[in-house]
This record gives C-alpha cells, sequence and structure tokens, in this order.
C-alpha cells in the first residue's frame, strides 16, 4: 500500500512509498484509509523537530473503514468508519489515562510521530482507541475534527465559558475558525476574534464572530477591555507570543486564559494581575476519545463546518509547500478514495 513517509534526511517533505504493514495483532484493526488532512505538525515531524522520524508514516486526521479485526476486538466491526487523530493510544493505566485526562498520558502514542500514522492506503490501530465517525457527518469534515476540531472544541470545554459570556478568540486560521464556531454555536457565547490579517477578520466575521479586531499595529488587550469591561475568558490558538501576551490583558477578573498555540518563548504574566485579578492560565492538548465523539456528534449536527479541499497523496509536498508559505485557507485533505 502507498504511504507519506518522512525522509532519511529529515528535509521537511516526505516520498510515497510502497509500505508492506505486518499482520494484525489481538485488539487492533486494521483501517482503509479515506481522507486525511495534512497539519502543520506533520510538517514539524517530516522535518525533525520533534527527533529523529525517518522512516515514519505521517498523518493524524485520518478517517476510513474498518476491514479487518484481530482477536478480542469487540468495539469495531469490520465496515465500521473510524479516526486516526493525533493521541492514538494511552498506556491505559497511569493516573492520567485513569481520570479522564489521557492525553497528558506520559506513555502517550502519536500517530505519525512515534507510531505509523494515516496519509496511507491503509493504517493500523488500536480498537479500544479509535473512535467512530458518524454515518451522517461528511468523512472530509471529520478529518478536520479529528485534529483542529476536537482541540478547539476541548479548548472552550477547558476556558468554562457560559452562554453570553464574552469569549476573546486569538488567530482566526485553521483553529482559529473553528474555534469561533464551537464559542458561538455550542457554547453560545460572544466572541471577539483576534488576529494580524484581515482576511482572516472578515472570515471571522461570516462564521459568526460578534466583534472583530486587528492587532497588528494596536494593543487588542486595551480594545477589548474599553469595549466589554474584559472578557471571560480566552482561547489562544496564535503562534505568537504577543498573542498571548495580549490575551492575558483582555480578560476581565476571575477569566481563564487557555493556551492552544505553540509558539516558541515565554508569556509575560504579571504576577500581581495574576492574583489581585484571580486569572487563571491553562493548557489544553487536543482531546480525549470521548471529546473527539463529542465533536463528531455536534459537526454531524451542523454546528460547525470545517473549510476543507480535497487534493491526492502525490500532491503531499505541494501541499507542504503551499502550507509553509500559509496559502492555505482552512484544511487539505489528501482522497484516498479515487
Ligand atoms: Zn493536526
Ligand atoms: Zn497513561
Amino acid at each position: 500500500m502507498k504511504a507519506a513517509v518522512v525522509r532519511d534526511n529529515l528535509d521537511g517533505y516526505v516520498d510515497i512509498k510502497d509500505v508492506q504493514l505486518r499482520p494484525i495483532k489481538p485488539n487492533e484493526a486494521l483501517v482503509d484509509v479515506e481522507y486525511c488532512g495534512l497539519c502543520h505538525t506533520d510538517l514539524h515531524v517530516a522535518q525533525g523537530d520533534f527527533g529523529n522520524t525517518a522512516g515514519r508514516v505521517i498523518g493524524h486526521e485520518g478517517v476510513g473503514r474498518v476491514t479487518q479485526i484481530g482477536a478480542d476486538v469487540t468495539n469495531l466491526a469490520v465496515g465500521d468508519r473510524v479516526s486516526i487523530a493525533w493521541f492514538f493510544a494511552g498506556c491505559g493505566h497511569c493516573e492520567y489515562c485513569l481520570t479522564g485526562r489521557e492525553t497528558l498520558c506520559r506513555n502517550v502514542e502519536n500517530a505519525g510521530f512515534n507510531v505509523d500514522g494515516a496519509m496511507a492506503e491503509q493504517v493500523i490501530v488500536k480498537a479500544n482507541y479509535a473512535v467512530k465517525v458518524p454515518e451522517d457527518l461528511d468523512p472530509v469534515a471529520a478529518s478536520s475534527i479529528t485534529c483542529a476540531g476536537v482541540t478547539t472544541y476541548k479548548a472552550l470545554k477547558v476556558a468554562n465559558i457560559r452562554p453570553g459570556q464574552w469569549v476573546t478568540i486569538y488567530g482566526c486560521g485553521g483553529l482559529g475558525n473553528l474555534a469561533i464556531q464551537w464559542a458561538k454555536n455550542v457554547f453560545k457565547a460572544h466572541v471577539i476574534a483576534i488576529d494580524i490579517n484581515d482576511d482572516k477578520l472578515a472570515t471571522a466575521k461570516r462564521i459568526g464572530a460578534d466583534l472583530t479586531f486587528n492587532s497588528k499595529t494596536a494593543d487588542s488587550g486595551a480594545w477589548v477591555q474599553e469595549r466589554i469591561g474584559g472578557a471571560h475568558a480566552s482561547v489562544v490558538t496564535a503562534v505568537s507570543q504577543i498573542a498571548f501576551n495580549q490575551a492575558i490583558d483582555s480578560v476581565r477578573a476571575g477569566a481563564r486564559v487557555v493556551a492552544v498555540g505553540l509558539p516558541k518563548g515565554a508569556m509575560e504574566v504579571a504576577i500581581t494581575k495574576v492574583v489581585l485579578d484571580g486569572i487563571e492560565i491553562a493548557g489544553s492538548l487536543v482531546g480525549t476519545r470521548q471529546d473527539l465523539a463529542e465533536a463528531f456528534q455536534l459537526t454531524a449536527e451542523g454546528d460547525v463546518h470545517p473549510i476543507v479541499a480535497t487534493r491526492r497523496l502525490d500532491e503531499v509536498n505541494t501541499i507542504i509547500d503551499e502550507m509553509k508559505a500559509g496559502k492555505i485557507e482552512g484544511r487539505m485533505v489528501v482522497d484516498f478514495t479515487k
């Protein structure tokens, strides 16, 4: 079967190779991939940013049909549509796995990083960790929910935002546009979308942001304070250190700031602000299997609409170049069904 494999020289690109899969073991399932989105995380893997991943099959935004199940598999049947996400499997018995925080498992397996991923015609999954995709959900949209969708849905859960409250969303790209839709349509919050790109802010407005602000030359924190007296929560998807600092300035007392984007560097937080205003800062990493199942169901019900377009497997390196050049709106999804 064909797969997108990280090169030995870790130059940031992949080769499309013929790969022979081993036979499946008990508790595993074989999946024929239908669609797999390409994510910035795949680019980091392909250039060795997280360690030497030469020979690894990339891809963690996969959706496909089960074609074979191993002995002892009770939760999946041949024909089921399932997802292959970055959270591929936890150990199942540590304090994090046992307390609803499985993505923090210290022995986590991540698809397309330390186990072979879904940018391939076929992939072997651990049955207990493969989340089913509802049949009434478009599988191309589902591939985007597998990563960006569940990550932003979970971030808004962590933000603890209530209906009618204000949330600032920093960054309106692939993650941010979904965060805005969750915030508006599921959490019933008022949304202030903040970015440095007017096109992205126009999209943010179109998909439901109540207010938008371009922070390229102005301080969004001060503007939000003046406009609404500070937000009840903030979700930062921007890969920008400045955005994190402005997010803290944008909230009112008692608020929670949820960090999702991963820029290098440190956040600048005044200790007096944290103490005197009771500000909470929380990181949020993808989502659990239950979060993903909820995100799939809500998307099937029409609450969010991922921006997606399909491409061919042999275009992956072209897509990588387009992503690096910032030319892509939403997600490019490789179509394995043709
Ligand atoms: Zn991803
Ligand atoms: Zn664990």
